[in-house]
């Protein structure tokens, strides 16, 4: 193959540059999207050629010339696979879009050759077999079970004909992935509701209309106001807005996405994607998707997921049946006729909210400022862990919006550095994650890691604190719990940096952060008013953190509903064979409601059509259970903290550090809940802290 002559000096590529900027930070500034393709081209080659190099070594295996070496292969490609990735997902434009499409069946067909390498699987595969006698040590031990695994679980073992089809599979669906992402996003960026007229923003509280106003900035109407597909402002629309008609408009649009006939439709993406998922997973010898992804979980087989989300299913729905009963009550003593349809939940359950706890949303906000939230985060990372962040102003950023800082330890080593790029924009993806530019490890050296954060709150009109919702603010710490996670890192082998762990594991560091900003010692602190400085009144304090369980009944039914169908959708057997143009999504999706009860009021939190999670790539494909996995570790690891009396308890938050934040997928996670918590937990506390225990603290069944 001919070497690209990216090298040369007329056609610099920065990407495959050293990168002498300070931390090793990519030049953001002069890296262009023509830069991807050769930079992609050189990395698959001199990583396919370091893997054939290891598959080929005459030398018998060693753990050194065949993990470690594996391990430490491939590191052109991360990093360019780190720029572009973050920049196609959180400030993307055609070209790049372009470029993703045209990489996915490429990255596809790459890792294809690899994981099926079977000269390579038979390297692997005998040390496996005499694993007892190599000496490894704990982490060593479980990188080679996940080296073992992981080619096996791609069909190294099949024979040639089986494996030529899985490739084909793979690649296919690493398009249809692509795909689909960039359907949402195309309807997202295609659709705004204009507020035209003054009554259009009745009940509007301010930083509403000012993201508004400013939405509308961005798309070149000067002095409207538009409201975006964006969750952040759909939300707060639904729950303020007094114009049933305009609430209806935009959630008609906003649960469309994806549906909208054309070429954005994703409804025959979704039949292609199931059936060639079903035939991978009986190719590799499982009765279903579901149980070939599951058996690589905590969680192991869907008996056991399933089990999860009936325990919790019967008492959630049970709750959003009576609160639907207590907000028709308010329809009708407001003089009005209609029956609570799913737009009108939102603005129901703020002003029942609103009649129970005496606190509004639009009350709360203004204590609620972006960059307090933050410091409120930091502040919260000190007490456990002693970090400490320091603003980089010389640091290279992707767009203006992007802060970073430096982390220090306890000790004051430096740790990594942390992006946030907090505000929506045309060009980001909608929804918020964590993602890494470089990741911990000790294998090539003392590899400190780049770690951000993506969230789509919405911008303040100039000259105005950005504020957020109590949501917002929950999500902040969520994804910097995430961020910790890659940042506290303390591993030796990339395989098992930071989150590279099991999924329904990797939501536990996220969910656990959450807990500590409702408390009154992080937001009694850190919740000040934007303007005045005074701090959040006691006794809304009070009522907020008593208001948290409100509404609990919605969101567990709309999340769960998700995690039921995902998994149904998964569960297709060999006989229920899907004919592509025959299987009809939104049938499936009602049916399979039906099936469980689901309240008519409320619809899936990610109806199919714009489910990223499951589609855009397989992420949570028969995964979206996970957060709830999660939760039921998050909520019984956090009462550790509230059975001491300390919610910074030192001792505690040691072994936290040590058996979740820093050990990244380095030992089995039961193994690592053992250890920092002494025993496995059970789903009550999960059940209680979303108020679905009756009052004498009993399930509701
Ligand atoms: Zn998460």
């Amino acid at each position: 193959m001919n070497q690209p002559s990216i090298s040369s000096s007329q056609d610099a590529n920065p990407l495959v540059e050293d990168w002498t900027t300070p931390f090793s930070v990519p030049p953001f500034a002069r890296i262009k999207p023509e830069h991807f393709m050769p930079a992609f081209a050189r990395a698959f080659e001199s990583h396919a050629s370091e893997v054939a190099g290891i598959a080929g070594d005459p030398a018998a295996a060693t753990f050194g010339n065949t993990i470690e070496a594996l391990d430490r292969a491939g590191q052109l490609l991360s990093r360019v696979s780190g720029v572009f990735y973050l920049l196609a997902s959180a400030h993307t434009d055609d070209a790049l879009l372009a470029i993703e499409r045209e990489l996915a069946p490429m990255y596809a067909r790459h890792w294809n050759a690899i994981l099926m390498n079977e000269m390579l699987f038979r390297r692997i595969d005998a040390l496996y077999s005499g694993r007892g006698d190599l000496a490894l040590n704990a982490e060593q031990q479980r990188v080679l079970d996940r080296y073992h695994l992981m080619l096996k679980r791609a069909g190294a073992a099949l024979d040639p004909a089986a494996k030529a089809r899985l490739a084909q599979i793979n690649e296919r669906l690493a398009s249809l992935g692509t795909d689909f992402g960039q359907n949402v996003l195309a309807d997202e960026q295609s659709y705004v509701l204009e507020l035209e007229r003054e009554e259009d923003l009745a009940g509007l509280p301010d930083f509403l209309r000012a993201a508004a106003r400013a939405a509308a900035e961005e798309r070149g109407r000067h002095g409207k106001h538009v409201i975006t597909l964006s969750r952040s402002m759909v939300e707060p629309f639904l729950q303020f807005s007094q114009q049933r008609d305009l609430r209806e408009k935009i959630f008609r649009a906003w649960i469309a996405r994806g549906e909208n006939g054309g070429a954005t439709d994703n409804k025959a993406i979704i039949a292609e994607m199931l059936e060639l998922r079903r035939e991978r997973a009986r190719l590799l010898g499982y009765a279903s998707y579901a149980h070939y992804r599951l058996d690589d979980t905590m969680a192991k087989t869907p008996q056991a997921v399933r089990a999860l989300l009936d325990r919790v299913w019967v008492p959630a729905r049970a709750r959003t049946l009576a609160d639907r009963d207590a907000m028709q009550e308010m329809v009708q003593a407001e003089g009005k006729n209609f029956s609570l349809a799913a737009w009108d939940w939102r603005h129901y359950a703020e002003k029942l909210r609103k009649a129970r706890y005496d606190v509004d949303e639009a009350s709360i906000k203004p204590y609620l400022a972006l960059d307090e939230m933050i410091e409120a985060a930091f502040f919260t990372a000190n007490a456990l862990f002693g970090l400490t962040f320091e603003r980089r102003r010389d640091v290279p950023v992707w767009h203006d919006d992007v802060r970073v800082w430096e982390v220090r330890d306890a000790r004051g080593r430096h740790c990594g550095l942390f992006f946030g790029d907090y505000f929506a924009r045309p060009s980001k993806k909608s929804g918020a994650w964590m993602d890494s530019l470089r990741e911990q490890e000790k294998l090539t050296g003392d590899i400190t890691p780049l770690i951000i954060n993506v969230t789509n709150f919405s911008r303040p009109s100039e000259g105005k604190p950005p504020l957020l919702s109590f949501d917002d603010a929950r999500t902040l710490f969520h994804e910097f719990g995430h961020a910790l996670h890659g940042l506290l890192s303390d591993v030796t082998y990339p395989a098992v940096s930071g989150t590279s762990v099991l999924q329904d594991w990797v939501e536990l560091p996220s969910q656990l952060y959450e807990h500590w900003l409702e408390r009154p010692e992080v937001l009694g602190r850190f919740a000040v008013h934007c303007e005045t400085g005074e701090p959040m009144p006691q006794d809304l304090l009070r009522r907020l953190i008593a208001a948290r369980t409100f509404n609990q009944g919605f969101a567990t039914v709309e999340y769960v509903a998700c995690a039921l169908v995902d998994l149904e959708l998964h569960l297709q057997s060999e006989e229920a064979k899907l004919e592509p143009g025959t299987f009809d999504i939104t049938a499936f999706e009602q049916a399979a409601l039906e099936r469980i009860g689901m309240p008519r009021e409320i619809v899936m939190r990610h109806r199919p059509t714009h489910f990223q999670h499951v589609f855009a790539g397989s992420g949570y494909a028969s995964g979206y259970y996970s957060y709830m996995w999660s939760e039921v570790l998050d909520a019984d690891a956090f009462a550790a903290f509230e059975e001491s009396g300390d919610i910074f308890d030192a001792g505690i938050a040691r072994k936290l550090h040590d058996f979740v934040y820093a050990a990244g997928g380095s030992r089995d996670p039961a193994e690592l809940y053992l250890a920092f918590r002494g025993r496995m937990p059970s789903p009550q506390g999960l059940l209680k802290r979303r108020g679905l225990l009756d009052e004498a603290g009993a399930e509701v069944s």
